[in-house]
């Protein structure tokens, strides 16, 4: 899966949203989140992105790993 990380938090460009060939970027309140059980890794949200928000899981950076569960949370109270 991928992860959208802490640049999304009050940019929310939402260029990732029209590149998911799967449909799994949702909006939240803060951030657009990535639906960790349907995202199939292609990786086309993580080009299309302007602030570069977007990493694959296993490429985010530790200070921004907190991101990892907080879309699980954000999925999950949904
Ligand atoms: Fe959608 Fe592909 Fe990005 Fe996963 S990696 S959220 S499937 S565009």
């Amino acid at each position: 899966s991928y992860i959208i990380t802490s640049a999304c938090v009050d940019e929310k460009a939402a260029d990732c949203v029209e590149a998911c060939p799967v449909d799994c970027i949702a909006e939240g309140p803060d951030q657009y989140y990535i639906d960790p059980d349907v995202c199939i890794s292609c990786g086309a949200c993580e080009t299309m992105c302007p602030v570069s928000a977007i990493y694959y899981i296993d490429d985010v950076p530790k200070e921004e790993e907190s991101y990892i569960e907080k879309a699980v949370q954000f999925f999950n109270s949904k």
